[in-house]
């Protein structure tokens, strides 16, 4: 039966077929040896126990010889491949990760062995990866938390002075409550994404009305928007169904929309989206914002990463990692254009559960 473990051309034993051959060459050639030894012992007429030591003596140098060219096949075959592996493991498994087997045969020359090393290095970098994102999530978060916490510290020494006026102590006071909203809601964020990554909230889907829920989130950010004068348009059908998690999907419409309003300036519009297909729903959220170049916007779903510095204290770079992952669960998808100067459109399509048409501007 053929096995499929290995990709083809493969060789799926090690075993030398020319043993057999190499054996039987040597033990005849070392048979005729004996005869001719035999035939030497008796017309030399040495003593008897010189006849019967002298054959013995020469099979077992015929055994000793064959005994170390099998040992040394065998370790050529078997042992210095598997005590490289072992050396490659022990220092894996001490936390090095920059560990590299090469393969013993070229790759039109490949065994097993050589595929298990070659999956051994992919499985030890993949290790390796996945330790650096874990070192660099450390320090991410560590970074964004000393921010908050050194300006909680500093607000709080200064209002322990005296001299402070009224005004003073309540813009102290202010700051102190924002940085502390600040490091709540990363700490919250790296909870949801923990539980989200880590499969540990199963999405509860049912049928429900997306553009009553995109509605209502846009005007939780009313105040946010009416403050920076920023113009709000809507194109949306009166309902559409979709098949999702209502509680997840709040987290996509709330950070598209927060995204929206701050990297929109004073007197730039927001326009919100959205069109039925006939398996899918599309919300799209397009704004007049500062944009992103092509490098920017192959990194905004990396968790941490913020583009644009300047707004880098009203947000942990979590936001779009969490609509990510939230939409993955729910077998949505998400593109991005944007355009640098020019402003930014965030589209959603999720899987529609039936739609009732009303075209409404
Ligand atoms: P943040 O908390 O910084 O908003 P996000 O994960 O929500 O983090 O976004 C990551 C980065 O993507 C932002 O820091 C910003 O640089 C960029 N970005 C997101 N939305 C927009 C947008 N509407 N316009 C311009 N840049 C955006």
């Amino acid at each position: 039966m053929k096995n499929e473990k290995y990709p083809r051309g493969v060789r799926e034993s090690l075993f030398p077929a020319s043993l057999f051959a190499i054996y039987f060459g040597v033990l005849l050639l070392m048979s005729g040896i004996h005869s001719g030894l035999i035939v030497f012992i008796n017309t030399a007429a040495l003593n008897g126990l010189i006849q019967t030591l002298v054959p013995i003596a020469y099979w077992c140098l015929v055994a000793v010889g064959l005994t170390l060219f099998t040992r040394n096949e065998i370790k050529k075959t078997y042992e210095g491949p598997l005590h490289k592996m072992a050396e490659a493991t022990s220092r894996v498994a001490g936390g090095d990760f920059s560990v590299y087997v090469p393969t013993i045969h070229t790759q039109d020359r490949w065994d097993y062995l050589d595929v298990m090393i070659v999956d051994f290095n992919k499985m030890v970098e993949e290790l390796g990866s996945i330790e650096t994102l874990k070192t660099d999530f450390i320090s991410n978060v560590s970074h964004e938390m000393k921010t908050p916490i050194a300006i909680i510290k500093n607000y709080a020494e200064l209002l322990r002075m005296e001299s402070l006026t009224e005004e003073q102590k309540e813009e102290y006071a202010r700051n102190i409550e924002a940085a502390a909203v600040r490091l709540s809601n990363l700490i919250s964020n790296i909870l949801k994404l923990n539980k989200l990554e880590n499969q540990r909230i199963t999405p509860e889907v049912e049928a429900y009305d997306v553009c009553r829920q995109v509605c209502d989130c846009i005007i939780q950010y009313e105040n946010a928007w009416e403050e920076k004068e920023i113009g709000l348009e809507t194109d949306m059908e009166d309902s559409a169904l979709v098949e999702a998690d209502e509680s997840l999907l709040e987290l996509v419409w709330n950070n598209l929309i927060s995204n929206a309003v701050k990297f929109t300036p004073p007197g730039g519009t927001i326009t919100v989206k959205q069109f039925s297909q006939e398996d899918t729903v599309t919300v799209s959220v397009s704004d007049t914002g500062c944009g992103m170049d092509a490098e920017s916007m192959k990194h905004i779903f990396d968790k941490f990463y913020q583009a644009d510095t300047s707004h880098s204290r009203e947000g942990n770079g979590l936001g779009l990692a969490l609509v990510k992952r939230v939409l993955e669960l729910l077998d949505g998808d998400i593109r991005v254009e944007s355009e640098p100067g020019k402003g930014s459109t965030f589209s959603v399509t999720l899987p529609a559960a039936g739609t009732v048409k009303q075209e409404e501007d």
